[in-house]
């Protein structure tokens, strides 16, 4: 069901290859801590197939880019964030800073976030 890129960490991390704290999973979505945490609650959420990034979305993506926002939201109150808020962050390309090319949601929460972003 899933197009997957071997070289790929976060296609390595849905399939269990490398570790990870997984906080999420279904059969279209993974959620799990990043690595270097920027808040208190950092936790990524990817399509459980190879996307590279925005750039790469097709209509056919739709229905997993869905189920990629309604996973943050689900990860949002598991981690108790829900209530005194969050940002979901998806950074594309070299301005964004973009470093991992499987498309992912940051979910950033448990302190103040300042705004506009650096
Ligand atoms: P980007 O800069 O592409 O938006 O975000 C990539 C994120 O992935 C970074 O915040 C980075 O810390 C995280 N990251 C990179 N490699 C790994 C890894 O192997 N495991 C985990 N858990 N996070 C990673
Ligand atoms: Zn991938």
């Amino acid at each position: 069901m899933t197009a997957r890129d071997p070289e790929c960490i976060f296609c390595r991390i849905v399939a269990h290859e490398i570790p990870s704290t997984l906080v999420y999973e279904d059969g279209q979505v993974t959620g799990f801590r990043d690595l270097n945490p920027q808040a208190p609650v950092h936790v990524l959420l990817i399509p459980n197939q190879h996307i590279a990034n925005t750039e790469a979305l097709e209509p056919e993506h739709d229905a997993v880019v869905g189920a990629v926002m309604r996973a943050a939201r689900t990860v949002a109150r598991q981690e108790g964030v829900a209530d005194s808020g969050y940002r979901l962050v998806v950074n594309t390309g070299r301005d964004a800073n973009n470093t991992v090319a499987h498309v992912h949601v940051h979910l950033l929460g448990g302190r103040g976030l300042g705004w506009p972003p650096g």
